[in-house]
């Protein structure tokens, strides 16, 4: 993305939560490589997308304009884990400026505190379902195939503000359903994951499943029955809040 985000406060501590070097460079291939990974699927377009990392006690994120198909460490921004930008003893940020949606980033990890990574796309089978009204409340994506329950479970249809306003993360913070994944209404997808391997991953699994409800919609469509919605997230450990599966 081009355009430099919101103004934001700087945490003028030290550098201490920063990993020992051989770790940090781990994280800046990983991301290297799972931005290759998004392009290769074609889940970026136009250059489109972020990622973030956490890395020790610090945040890697793709910079602002930074293209994810060809990705160096000079093109991650280093964060406080609450996304603010740390500086060095100059005053001086500690690489680019992240991407304009970091506030996304930070609410997502905030609320599954086991993640260490998040995704973000504007993937076409994405963006196009996140224009259409939900499948239902607790989500956009209907029980169709297993593997969307196995790797994502519901995936709600969050609300719309424009990108880089720091709203964004309230939409994440004050939703009601527990999610991993949510759709961005007429703008794309968001993924955290355990690792940038897993949050890739699913987002390429999320691609999907938005592909397959977009094949099927308007036709006889049969779903997967509540029990076996309720079994396999149940199996999974993946989070489904319809009242039907849970009865
Ligand atoms: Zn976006």
């Amino acid at each position: 993305m081009s355009d430099a985000g919101p103004t934001r406060d700087v945490d003028r501590r030290d550098d201490a939560d920063r990993p020992a070097d051989a770790d940090r460079r781990a994280d800046i291939d990983r991301l290297v490589a799972a931005g290759r990974a998004l392009v290769d699927a074609g889940l970026s377009p136009g250059s489109s997308g972020n990622l973030s990392l956490r890395s020790g006690g610090q945040l890697l994120m793709t910079g602002t304009g930074t293209s994810l198909g060809s990705l160096g460490g000079d093109d991650l921004a280093v964060l406080g884990a609450d996304g603010r930008p740390i500086v060095d003893a100059e005053g001086q940020p500690l690489g680019p400026r992240p991407s304009k949606e970091v506030a996304l980033h930070v609410a997502l990890l905030a609320k599954n505190p086991a993640h260490r990574a998040v995704v973000h796309v504007h993937s076409p089978y994405a963006v196009a379902l996140s224009c259409l009204e939900p499948w239902a409340d607790h989500s956009a994506v209907p029980p169709l195939t297993p593997y969307s329950l196995m790797r994502l479970g519901q995936v709600p249809l969050l609300g719309f503000v424009a990108p880089g306003d720091p709203a964004m993360g309230d939409l994440i913070t004050d939703s009601p359903h527990p999610f991993r994944a949510a759709l961005l209404s007429n703008h794309g997808a968001v993924v955290g994951a355990e690792s940038i391997e897993a949050a890739v991953s699913s987002a390429v699994e999320l691609e999907e499943a938005c592909r397959v409800t977009l094949l099927t919609q308007g036709g006889a469509r049969r779903l997967i029955a509540p029990e076996q919605v309720r079994a396999i997230t149940a199996s999974w450990g993946t989070p489904w809040t319809d009242a039907a599966a849970l009865s």
